[in-house]
């Protein structure tokens, strides 16, 4: 039974598969890896995960590359990072054995949803980690579900990268200095949905946050990592205890050092910016968005053009694109070969 979707339209919004897979964690161990056909699970309404907001999540793309095989790029990079969440919010970490062998189950499963190589497209997969045991007094759950779901994702860019306008908004923290800014959890989310619409209600579709403390130094978009070029050629990105460690944004930096190009990470002054020639966002969703305008009340930082990224940006999304979709040399061994 072949799929048939508008592969070269579909944008990034949830779509029905096959399937998904689910692990349960009971009595101090996880139980078998099940396939499950029907989208909807069957919870009870005093799980931690939804009074206490128990939970953590990933995200990662499987590809069709050129030579017709499927990988997914950098999964044990998720699966560490998913168990450093878990364990920072008392939930069992999801062994890297179990991860990878849900990972093979779902995208075998979906193989028919993987878009096909040239369209840009690639196979979103979503880990999910919930306390589903009864819980009304706030303490961890003694039930856990593991989750891994997936849903076809289309070319973000179309015609290549587009720059996007940024702002700061200086009434709303997304992590607190000591919080959980650095593990991938829902609650990050929840603190941070309120300025999202606020920012896309004033035309920027995305937020800069600076530290909640000071709001003198830069640390990261909402939902990806802040990266610049300096003036002279330097890839800076910022480092702080609130901000996502980002596999996206190790690969780029990755890159750069492969070339002989200089990389730091340190704190960034906002009084830095106006000495950038290049700045984006970067994450697994877009690898990375040009922002050629920051916006902080009546402060306007122009730092590019609005109709043409950087040079250094885009070529830099093009060689990991190159190497997810095996049209270059994955000299780090980034691609991990799935069967399907
Ligand atoms: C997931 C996420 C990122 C991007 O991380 P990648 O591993 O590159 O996808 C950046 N910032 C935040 C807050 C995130 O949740």
């Amino acid at each position: 039974m072949a799929v048939s979707l508008d592969w070269n339209n579909l944008g990034f919004k949830y779509r029905d598969t096959a399937g998904h897979v689910e692990c349960v964690w009971k009595d101090g161990a996880w139980g078998p890896l099940q396939f499950v056909a029907e989208p909807w699970m069957r919870m009870h309404i005093a799980a931690a995960c939804l009074h206490y907001g128990q939970e953590c999540f990933e995200g990662l793309k499987v590809f069709r590359r050129k030579d017709g095989t499927a990988a997914a790029f950098r999964p044990l990079d998720n699966a560490a990072r998913m168990q450093r969440t878990a364990i920072r919010t008392c939930m069992p970490p999801v062994p890297t054995e179990l991860f990878l062998d849900a990972l093979k189950l779902v995208v075998s499963k979906n193989a028919d949803y993987i878009p096909p190589y040239g369209t840009g497209g690639s196979l979103y997969v979503r880990p999910l980690l919930i306390g589903t045991g009864a819980q009304i007094g706030v303490a961890p759950a003694d039930s856990y579900t593991f989750i891994m779901l997936v849903t076809p994702a289309g070319a973000y860019y179309k015609g290549g990268l587009k720059p996007v306008r940024a702002v700061i908004l200086d009434d709303y923290d997304r992590a607190a200095p000591l919080g959980m800014g650095d593990v991938k959890v829902g609650g990050n989310y929840a603190a941070s949905i309120f300025a999202h619409e606020k920012a896309k209600s004033q035309g920027f579709p995305v937020e800069l946050y600076l530290d909640a403390k000071s709001h003198t130094y830069v640390e990261e978009f909402a939902t990806s990592n802040f990266l610049g070029i300096k003036k002279d050629g330097s890839y800076v990105t910022t480092n702080s205890r609130s901000v996502l460690p980002s596999v996206t944004n190790l690969t780029l930096r990755q890159i750069c050092e492969d070339e002989g190009r200089k990389t730091e990470v340190r704190p960034v002054p906002y009084s830095e910016l106006p000495e950038f020639a290049e700045v984006a966002a970067c994450g697994t969703a877009v690898v990375v968005t040009p922002v050629w305008q920051i916006v902080r009340g009546d402060d306007v930082l122009t730092l590019g053009d609005p109709e043409k990224p950087g040079p250094v940006v885009s070529a830099l999304f093009e060689k990991v694109q190159g190497i997810q979709y095996g049209e270059l040399p994955d000299t780090h061994g980034w691609c991990y070969a799935i069967e399907a």
